[in-house]
Formats: structure tokens, C-alpha cells, sequence
């Protein structure tokens, strides 16, 4: 491996900040001359803080992560090296784990307790991007790329490509851009989809988990098309535009839910099940959700399909 790449990369995240920054400065540009709702200042500079935060944490995390790759890759399978298709290979890997552990950040409470933040933003602009948890790599969010090193790829490799994933997602953040040419839109994660991703619409709920690539949403039933403009933001909002809250707020939700649960599946339950899981079904998943909205669609379709018999008989 060059030696740039070493000394370049845990923090290469750092070195786009000011493109991410002039970025935004053009969006909200663009948002004030188009007089568009895409940005709230309290919700854009609380996006700001939760990135702030997360820069500086990744100082500290990125070089423990990459360090934990590098001890895994002692216990490598293959001895893969460097070649230009390793390269290939290693981009498609990463991304494939990126959807694995993204779709699990929404599956998984546990997960989702520090991924929550990315979605509490009732907005969608490249703040919103920039709203990211404190809390991931603590939680051991990076055991899900660690399959990477020890299928044999370079944990430099790995790290890079985490970082073009990051790096890669922000542009994507934004109601500025429509649908893009289809073949883009076909393979590529795009705004058009992210903003689905974002959307608390129940048809749109959990979908779309792609990083760079869209493909994986559309191989494992995933993929939703954007078809109205979405509603952003959670189920239920947290309404707070303090950093420290936005950080913890679902930690501490699921530590009293499982303080108060009344037995060891339900504590489980409330830990590993799926975001809104109850023991009592007081709250829904986005499952039980969808599944309402499916039963009011056909009980919708039966109505329509029963009234010209009723005409008719009349
Ligand atoms: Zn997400
Ligand atoms: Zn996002």
C-alpha cells in the first residue's frame, strides 16, 4: 500500500468538510432565492452540532476502528494484495456490508438507537446529511465492515471506502435535484431515493438502505420509488433541537423500557427487536404499520369494487 494512503486516510472524512460546507452555503442560497422550505434555522444549525460532534469523535474512533481491522486481518482467508480488481471488489463488498448494517440500524433498536439521529431531522437539505450519531462506534456499529478484513481485504482498503460511502451520501441529501437519467437512478443511490429513505410515510418506512449503490435495495425487496414528495422526519418526532438530547434521547427511552419490562423476552424485546416493538403491542413497527396500510388499501378496493352492485340492485 502507498504511503499516502496511510497517512491520508482515517480522517480523509475531515478534508471534505469544506466542500460539504460550501455546498450547503449554496443550497440555502438557492432556498432564499427560489423561496423553497427546505431549511429551519434551528433544525440546521442543530443538524451542524450532531456533525460537529461526530467529527470529533471520529478523530478518536476512526483510528480505534481501523486498528481492530488491522489486528482481524492477521486471521485473513485470503491473501487478496492490492490489485486494481481487489479494488473493484473490495467497493462492492463494502457497500454490500453498508446496506447489511444500515438495514439492521433500522431493524434492530439496539442499532437504531444511535442511528435515530440521521432521522430526526423533519428536513431534508445537506445539514441533514450532516446530522450524524455520536454514538455509532461505540455501540459497535463497525463489527459489520469487520467481515471485510477478514475475508482478506486491506483494512486501509476497507477505510477508504467507508469514507467514499460518507462522502458520497451527502450530495445526495437534497430536494434541489429531481430524478436523475434512469440508468443513474437504476444502479446509483440517489436524492430521489435517499428521500424516501427519510420519509415518515408508511409506504416509505424502511426502505431504501443502499450507500452508494441502490442495487442491493432492489435484489433484497427493499427498493421503493419516490412517487409523492415525502413527509421527513420519524413516526413519532422528538421535537427538540438540542444536540445532547438528539444524541441520546432513544437510549435512554430503550434503558427505561427495558428497566420497566415485566420479563427477560420482553427485556429482550425491547432491546434486539425491531424499532416500536412493545410486549404489550401498545406501540407499532413500521411492519405492523405497513400491514395496516395494506389492510385499509384492500378493505379501500372491496368498498369500491362492491358499490356498482349495490347501484345495480337498487
Ligand atoms: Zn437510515
Ligand atoms: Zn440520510
Amino acid at each position: 500500500m502507498p504511503d499516502f494512503i496511510y497517512a491520508d486516510n482515517p480522517i480523509a472524512i475531515h478534508y471534505a468538510i469544506p466542500a460539504f460546507l460550501f455546498l450547503l452555503l449554496v443550497e440555502i442560497g438557492v432556498a432564499v432565492y427560489d423561496q423553497k422550505d427546505w431549511y429551519e434555522t434551528k433544525d440546521t444549525l442543530s443538524s451542524l452540532s450532531m456533525g460537529i460532534g461526530n467529527a470529533i469523535i471520529r478523530l478518536f474512533t476512526k483510528v480505534l476502528t481501523v486498528g481492530v481491522y488491522f489486528w482481524l486481518y492477521q486471521f485473513r482467508l485470503f491473501d487478496l494484495g492490492a490489485a486494481w480488481w481487489v479494488w473493484v471488489l473490495c467497493f462492492f463488498a463494502e457497500d454490500f456490508m453498508y446496506y447489511v448494517f444500515h438495514r439492521t440500524s433500522h431493524s434492530v433498536r439496539y442499532f437504531w438507537a444511535s442511528h435515530v439521529v440521521h432521522h430526526s431531522s423533519q428536513k431534508y437539505n445537506l445539514a441533514t446529511a450532516l446530522r450524524q450519531t455520536w454514538t455509532g462506534t461505540i455501540s459497535g456499529a463497525f463489527i459489520f465492515a469487520a467481515v471485510l478484513p477478514l475475508i482478506g481485504f486491506h483494512p486501509i482498503m476497507v477505510a477508504i471506502f467507508g469514507s467514499v460511502s460518507l462522502i458520497y451520501q451527502f450530495w445526495i441529501h437534497t430536494e434541489a435535484i429531481d430524478k436523475m437519467w434512469r440508468p443513474i437512478e437504476w444502479f446509483f443511490n440517489t436524492p430521489s431515493h435517499h428521500r424516501v429513505h427519510h420519509a415518515s410515510d408508511v409506504k416509505y418506512l424502511d426502505r431504501n438502505h443502499g450507500g452508494v449503490l441502490i442495487i442491493w435495495d432492489r435484489l433484497f425487496g427493499t427498493f421503493q420509488e419516490e412517487e409523492e414528495r415525502p413527509i421527513y422526519g420519524l413516526t413519532t418526532n422528538i421535537n427538540t433541537f438540542n444536540p445532547l438530547i438528539i444524541a441520546t434521547h432513544e437510549w435512554s427511552a430503550m434503558i427505561r423500557d427495558v428497566w420497566r419490562a415485566p420479563d427477560w423476552r420482553s427485556r429482550f424485546g425491547y432491546l434486539f427487536g425491531p424499532p416500536g416493538w412493545s410486549h404489550d403491542g401498545s406501540r407499532k413497527t413500521s411492519e405492523q404499520l405497513r400491514a395496516e396500510l395494506r389492510q385499509q388499501i384492500s378493505e379501500k378496493r372491496a368498498q369500491q369494487t362492491a358499490l356498482p352492485e349495490v347501484n345495480a340492485v337498487q
